[in-house]
C-alpha cells in the first residue's frame, strides 16, 4: 500500500461529511493518523464508538496541532468561529481546508484569522445525502464525485496538489475553481433545487383542502422526492443561504421569470412550448446518467416489492 499523504489528519467536525472523509482516508491509507474534534461530547463519543479517527479531542485547538492538513466540517456559519480559534496552533506548512457548501463567505470568513505560514485551501465535495451525524458516514460517499477546490489566488500550487491527491485518494474527481464562480454553480444545481424543494412540501403542508393523509397517500406522484431533499439538515440549510445569499437571488430571479413563462404557457394552451421543453429537460436527465453522476435505474434506484424476491 502506498505511503499516506498526511501523516497527522485532523479532522474538525465528524458528521456526515468529516465522518466520510475519515472512513475513505483509513481504508485507503491516506493519514498516518486521524485526529478528530467535535462540538460536542456526544457527537465526540459516538465517532469514537464507530472508529472514525485514532485520537480525540473536545478542545479543536489540541487536535490540530502537529496536523499536516486540518479539515473543517462544520456548518458554514462556523468556520470563522472555529478559524479563529485553531490559528495559533496550526502548524507551520500546514494544509488548512473545508467541505463547506459555499466558497465566497467561507474564505472570508476563515482566510483573515489564517496564519501567513499555512496553506489555506478550500474544498467542496460535491456528494452527500441527506442525513447527518457520524452515524450517516459513509465510506464510498465521494466514489465518482466532484469535489471542487477553491485556492484563493497565491495560493501554493504545490499544496493544492497535494490536496487533490488526498481527494482523489478518496475517490473523488477534482476540479479547481475560483470561489465565486462555485457559488453561482451550486446556486442553480444544488442550492435553488433544494429551496424548491423545502418550497413546494411547505406549499402542501399549508393546503388545507388537501389532507395530510391525502399528501402521504398520493406522494408517489413526485412529491415524495422533493420530501427526501427537503428532510436535509435545517442548520446546513440555513446556513447556505445566508451565506450564499446574492448567487441564490440572481439564479431565483431567472428561476422565477421561467416559472412565470410556464405559467402562461399553461394558461393559454400552448403544449407544443411545454413539449418542446420537456423534451430539451429529458435529454439533460440522459446526459447526467452519461457523466455518471446517477443511476438509469427507474425510481432513482428505490427497491420495488418485486425486486425482493
Ligand atoms: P453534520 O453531519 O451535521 O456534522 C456537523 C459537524 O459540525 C458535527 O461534528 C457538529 O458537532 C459540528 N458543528 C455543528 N455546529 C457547529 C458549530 N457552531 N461550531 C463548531 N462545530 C459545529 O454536517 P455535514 O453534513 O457533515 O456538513 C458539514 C459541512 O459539509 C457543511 O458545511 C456542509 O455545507 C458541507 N457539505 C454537506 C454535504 C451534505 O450533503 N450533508 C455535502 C457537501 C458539503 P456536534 O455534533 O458535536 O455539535
Amino acid at each position: 500500500m502506498a505511503e499516506p499523504i498526511f501523516q497527522k489528519l485532523a479532522l474538525i467536525g465528524i458528521g456526515l461529511i468529516g465522518g466520510s472523509i475519515a472512513l475513505a482516508a483509513r481504508k485507503h491509507n491516506l493519514a498516518g493518523t486521524i485526529a478528530v474534534s467535535s462540538r460536542t461530547a456526544k457527537t465526540l463519543a459516538r465517532a469514537k464508538e464507530l472508529g472514525l479517527g485514532g485520537s480525540w479531542h473536545a478542545d479543536a485547538k489540541e487536535a490540530v496541532k502537529d496536523a499536516d492538513c486540518v479539515i473543517l466540517s462544520i456548518p458554514v456559519g462556523a468556520s470563522g468561529a472555529v478559524a479563529e480559534e485553531i490559528a495559533a496552533s496550526l502548524k507551520p506548512g500546514a494544509i488548512v481546508s473545508d467541505v463547506g457548501s459555499v466558497k465566497k463567505s467561507v474564505v472570508a470568513q476563515m482566510a483573515p484569522h489564517l496564519p501567513k505560514n499555512v496553506h489555506f485551501v478550500p474544498a467542496h465535495p460535491v456528494a452527500g445525502t441527506e442525513f447527518s451525524g457520524p452515524d450517516a458516514a459513509l465510506v464510498d460517499l465521494f466514489q465518482k464525485r466532484w469535489t471542487i477546490l477553491t485556492p484563493p489566488s497565491g495560493t501554493d500550487p504545490a499544496a493544492v496538489e497535494t490536496l487533490a491527491k488526498f481527494w482523489r485518494g478518496l475517490g473523488a474527481n477534482v476540479d479547481v475553481m475560483d470561489p465565486a464562480h462555485h457559488d453561482l454553480v451550486l446556486a442553480i444545481t444544488s442550492h435553488v433545487p433544494h429551496l424548491i424543494a423545502y418550497n413546494i412540501v411547505g406549499t402542501a403542508a399549508h393546503l388545507e383542502e388537501v389532507t395530510e393523509s391525502e399528501v402521504m397517500k398520493f406522494s408517489a406522484g413526485g412529491f415524495r422526492d422533493f420530501t427526501r431533499i427537503a428532510s436535509s439538515d435545517p442548520t446546513m440549510w440555513r446556513d447556505i443561504f445566508m451565506h450564499n445569499r446574492e448567487a441564490v437571488l440572481e439564479m431565483l430571479g431567472r428561476f422565477s421569470e421561467d416559472l412565470t413563462a410556464l405559467q402562461r404557457f399553461i394558461r393559454y394552451g400552448e403544449g407544443d412550448k411545454l413539449f418542446e421543453l420537456f423534451t430539451k429537460t429529458r435529454a439533460i436527465r440522459r446526459g447526467i446518467i452519461e457523466a455518471g453522476q446517477e443511476t438509469a435505474v427507474p425510481d432513482f434506484g428505490r427497491p420495488h416489492e418485486t425486486d425482493k424476491s
